[in-house]
């Protein structure tokens, strides 16, 4: 059951600490929903501890706040409550993050992923929000809280990032009026969106010229997938980050309706992303076969190699599930 934003206020209002936690692997709308309710929590007069596993990575250095994100410390983390934002499942919250603040009594766990299972005390899950950073938006200005330039900002990049820049069929209405609102409290549209989507590093581009060469398209045409190996992600000195949505340039080849990208992680586990253009073949079903989940078009899954394996496990189920449809 969802706790209403007015449950939620109330534990925003009593508590005096808030450590603030995303998903391993962090995305615009993991650090940007830290940012935007911790600073909006901070003008609230709290405390507040913004806590990621990996830590903030580079592509997201330019925002406004980001310079709060900080790694788990090693011993415990005294708040009185700590609220999970954008993150399907409590492990995706990471080994030491958990073990900083494990013991900590109340949880919030505000979240999108239609597989999250509610392992907050308070739950808002919200499917039908294309981010994180929405619901946000809608709790705060629904409880009046402040809003803060940081968190002005971090609100945008949370939907632009997770809706491929107000694109994807998730967004709404609602996205685009809470936009117009967030340019109205001034909010630079040109500026940040020059700072998400024209200021990449250069490896990143190399990344995607190694990646086509091991594109392959299967199924009468409608699954496109490519991998990268450790190898390639030393040679080019690439950070976990760089690959960040370069899953749509397969995705958007027509014709195509599943997307696939195979990635070797340090230790020897596969990240696999996977995209769907079509509702019936429902990504987050097929990934959470394999332990993963997320959303209906997007989702994504960690699993055991080497990437061969697991590449032919994933597509053997994603060409079943094709072949149960018309083309
Ligand atoms: P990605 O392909 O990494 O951009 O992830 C697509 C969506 O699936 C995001 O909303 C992720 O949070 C979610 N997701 C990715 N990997 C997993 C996983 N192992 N378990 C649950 N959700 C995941
Ligand atoms: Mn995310
Ligand atoms: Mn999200």
């Amino acid at each position: 059951m969802n706790a209403t934003f007015q449950e939620i206020g109330g534990w925003l209002e009593e508590g005096e600490s808030f450590a603030l936690l995303s998903h391993v692997r962090p995305d615009g709308d993991a650090i940007g929903s830290q940012i935007a309710l911790g600073f909006a929590l901070e003008a609230m007069g709290k405390t507040v501890h913004l806590i990621n596993e990996d830590g903030l990575p580079d592509n997201l250095a330019f925002m406004a706040g980001a310079e709060r994100i900080e790694t788990p410390s090693a011993g415990p983390i005294e708040v009185d409550v700590v609220i999970a934002l954008d993150t399907a499942t409590k492990p995706r919250l990471g080994d030491k993050a958990l073990a900083a603040v494990g013991h900590v009594e109340r949880w919030i766990n505000i979240d999108h992923h239609k597989s999250n299972p509610g392992y907050g005390d308070l739950n808002h899950i919200d499917d039908g929000s294309p981010a994180t950073g929405q619901i946000l938006y809608n709790l705060i200005t629904d409880l009046g809280l402040p809003m803060p330039p940081e968190t002005r900002d971090a609100i945008y990049v949370a939907v632009s990032t997770d809706t491929g820049s107000f694109q994807y069929a998730g967004t709404t209405s609602a996205t685009y009026e809470m936009a117009a609102d967030l340019v109205r409290r001034g909010l630079e549209v040109g500026k940040i969106n020059a700072l998400i989507y024209d200021n990449h590093p250069m490896r990143r581009v190399e990344l995607m010229r190694s990646l086509l060469n091991t594109l392959e398209v299967g199924s009468g045409g409608r699954v496109a997938h490519w991998q990268l190996t450790m190898d390639t992600v030393r040679s080019l000195g690439l950070k976990p980050e760089d690959s960040e949505g370069l899953i749509d340039i397969i995705r958007a080849i027509q014709g195509v309706t599943v997307a696939l990208f195979f990635e070797e992680l340090d230790g020897g586990k596969i990240r696999v992303s996977m995209r769907s253009k079509d509702r019936r073949i429902d990504a987050c079903e097929v990934c959470q076969q394999f332990g993963g989940g997320g959303h209906a078009l997007a989702a994504g899954i960690r699993m055991p190699g080497p990437i061969e394996e697991a590449r032919k496990k994933v597509l053997e189920v994603v060409d079943a599930k094709l072949s149960q449809i018309e083309s």
